[in-house]
């Protein structure tokens, strides 16, 4: 029998700036190469939900996008809350990692309202953090990405956060954290896209997604040197 993964991908039109489509295209590839077949849903307001999604993914977008499809995210909170609950893995980056959290107020005030799938919140901040960033988490080793936001993202004392700053500016600027982990969903600042230089966050989004669905599914090696010297140079970039 083929085994087959869903990947609902959230907002593409509104929500999907700096490559973050790449984290798809990485999921679908890396997902092939062990035998896998995917099937893509892209997902828009007022669309019926589909809750049979194995994998959840949403990207960044502009504060306007983010204040567009609110309603629709609240609508739909239900569901997502559901899947987080039973371990569906989700990776929400930017826009949508901070939506996921508990609101973001923008610099003119508006309050765009979260799922508070983590216990975060975020204000808009005096200046736009730009620049590469690296991060460690114990989980994944080095994160290394592309960070573009100007909203400051603060994690409730119990939230743990995806990873350590190493270099660049994280959730808040101080340098400290950076993006959030609940359960099996993650949340991260990290454009580039994000999952092409770091295949093994990549490969836990799908492992955790076969298992749950196939709970004899073993994840094989892949050989990930093209990665490993993108992730070297990205390493090497000034900030
Ligand atoms: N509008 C948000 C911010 O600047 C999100 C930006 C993004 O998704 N790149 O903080």
């Amino acid at each position: 029998m083929t085994k087959s993964l869903k990947i609902l991908v959230l907002y593409p039109e509104e929500m999907n700036i700096y490559g973050d489509h790449g984290n798809l295209l990485t999921l679908q590839k890396r997902a092939e190469k062990r035998g896998l077949t995917t099937e893509t849903v892209l997902y828009e307001p007022d669309m019926k939900f589909d809750e049979r999604a194995d994998i959840i993914l949403g990207g960044g977008g502009q504060d306007s996008g983010q204040s567009k499809i609110q309603d629709d995210l609240a609508e739909i909170a239900p569901k997502l809350r559901k899947l987080a609950a039973s371990g569906t893995p989700m990776l929400v980056i930017c826009g949508l990692y901070q939506l996921f959290g508990r609101y973001f107020e923008t610099a003119t005030g508006e309050k765009i309202n979260g799922i508070g799938i983590f216990d975060a919140y975020t204000v808009a901040g005096p200046k736009r953090l730009i620049g590469n960033i690296v991060t460690k988490s114990a989980e994944f080793g080095e994160l290394v990405g592309y960070e573009n936001h100007s909203g400051l993202t603060f994690l409730g004392q119990n939230q743990k956060p995806l990873a350590r700053v190493k270099k660049g500016a994280g959730n808040d600027a101080s340098g400290k954290f950076e993006g959030a982990r609940t359960g099996n969903v993650f949340g991260s600042y990290l454009h580039g896209p994000i999952l092409p230089k770091n295949p093994r966050l990549a490969d836990e989004i799908i492992r955790l997604a076969a298992v749950k669905k196939y709970p004899d599914f073993k994840l094989s090696q892949i050989d990930d040197s093209l990665a490993e010297k993108a992730r070297a140079i990205a390493k090497k970039r000034p900030r």
